[in-house]
């Protein structure tokens, strides 16, 4: 078995197998935008899921909401977005294609690390870098990320708007309704998953950097004092939802962010990095973010955000843990992690081995031949009895028994069940295994309770 996975690898059986496309495609695709296929929706929508059951669901401290994506500017002005979201761009001055300055740093083997604008710019003339295509760079400047709009039919500075470049600020604006409405104990948590956009400078890497794309953050609202221990408990509980995503040990690793390249709020921040194909790369981010969010808001706009412990003993604004994961990269890390080739009968085979939670399709059900009504008929009749008890089995008929197995292995599909003549006999079926291809005959009867 080979686990050398390139991204083109991941990129070609995700459109071949219909999990992502690229966005827009017929005309010509735009980029950093992303569609989800029926299978890739499926695989996303059971990593937010199994998120939203761990850390909502199965917790009594969790709260959810789902904020609105447009907020009023003032939220952006008093987190800091307006003045400080940017990355460092610089243009070739003969094609006037834009490049992000750290990442070309990165390309040409310099560490950009903790750099200030004219540091990086330092560092390109010492080392000569020229753009991609070889000609000269000019003046590097701070790009703003935030995709402006406008609210409403009259376009002036009032009506501007931003789609949210993070969840995170729907969460801290809702936290005096969730304490007003549920009063929880601190330390809670509120968690919020969907979309976010970026206006990056050159989305790259899939869907790794894509300028749409969904998040699932929590603000685990906390007593000062506590943040060193809250911290900790968090680096256990992120670790032990990646294994529950299949991601082996040894290619999730902690980055300590230094101070230098911290945001600004940030006390503490790891960095949980996965082995990418294309690099080692930030995965989620874990962070220590103080008060500055709550007291931004009480500054910003004159309201209290102080929390009062039952009896009244003390008031406090709440500290802050923000553990923030980005779904596109955490489908990516799933894929990657998954992606397998062995060699089956002397043919090369590549399956996912997706975590059966996960699997967009858990079980596939085909008669052996598929012109053959009374085997059609008793495949019916077990596909209905399977889907009673997995909502995600799929009826597949398509092809010979061997192309079959060969586009489910792809899929990731656990287990293909199938009906020949002797399950006309025997009330048996074949039950194939995606990891092991042994298959076994299982009684129809007993089927379900095997699958599980
Ligand atoms: P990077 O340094 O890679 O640009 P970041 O540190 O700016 O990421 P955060 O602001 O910490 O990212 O956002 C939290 C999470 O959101 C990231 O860990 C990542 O999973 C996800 N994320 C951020 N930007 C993107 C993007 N452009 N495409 C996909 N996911 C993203």
């Amino acid at each position: 078995m080979s686990k050398e996975v390139a991204l083109e690898d991941i990129v070609s059986l995700c459109k071949r197998r219909g999990f992502i496309y690229q966005g827009s495609e017929v005309y010509g695709g735009l980029a950093g935008t992303w569609d989800y296929g029926p299978l890739g929706l499926s695989l996303k929508r059971n990593i937010m899921n199994l998120w939203w059951k761990t850390f909502v669901e199965e917790r009594d401290d969790m709260y959810g909401v789902d904020a609105a994506i447009l907020m009023n500017q003032r939220v952006w002005q008093a987190s800091g977005h307006v003045d400080t979201f940017h990355d460092p761009l610089i243009e070739d001055i003969e094609t006037k294609r834009r490049y992000r300055l750290d990442h070309l740093l990165e390309d040409n083997g310099v560490n950009p690390e903790g750099m200030s604008l004219e540091q990086m710019a330092e560092a390109l003339r010492e080392n000569n870098i020229k753009s991609p295509d070889g000609n000269q760079l000019g003046e590097p400047q701070f790009f703003n990320m935030m995709f402006e709009t406008a609210v409403g039919p009259v376009k002036d500075e009032h009506s501007k708007s931003y789609l949210r470049p993070e969840t995170a600020q729907g969460i801290f604006t809702n936290f005096k309704n969730v304490v007003d409405s549920f009063y929880p104990d601190v330390p809670f948590g509120v968690a919020q998953m969907g979309k976010a956009f970026r206006n990056e400078i050159s989305p790259r890497d899939f869907v790794f950097r894509s300028r749409e794309f969904e998040q699932m953050e929590i603000e685990y609202f906390i007593h000062k004092d506590d943040w060193r221990k809250e911290f900790e408990k968090w680096v256990v509980d992120i670790k032990a939802f990646l294994s529950e995503l299949g991601l082996p040990e040894e290619s999730v690793h902690e980055h300590e962010v230094p101070a230098e390249d911290r945001a600004h709020y940030s006390e503490r921040t790891i960095d949980f990095m996965f082995d990418y194909p294309h690099k080692r790369d930030e995965l989620l981010g874990l962070a220590y973010r103080t008060d500055f969010d709550l007291k931004n808001i009480e500054r910003e706009s004159g309201k209290n955000m102080e929390y009062i412990t039952k009896g009244g003993g003390e008031r406090f604004v709440p500290h802050v843990i923000e553990p923030s994961f980005g779904v596109e990269r955490a489908v990516m890390a799933v894929l990657v992690s998954a992606y397998n080739q062995d060699e089956v009968n002397g043919e090369k085979r590549i399956f996912l081995k997706l975590p059966q939670h996960l699997a967009p399709v858990r079980v596939a059900v085909s008669p052996l031949l598929k012109n053959k009504p009374e085997l059609v008929k008793k495949a019916r009749e077990v596909y209905d009895l399977v889907k009673k008890e997995f909502s995600n089995v799929m009826w597949d008929d398509n092809g010979n028994i061997g192309k079959r197995y060969r586009r489910q292995d792809e899929i990731g599909t656990p287990y293909c069940v199938v009906v020949d003549f002797d399950s006309l006999e025997d009330d048996s079926v074949t039950v194939r295994d995606r990891d092991t291809t042994e298959q076994v005959r299982v009684k129809i009867s007993e089927l379900s309770e095997k699958l599980k």
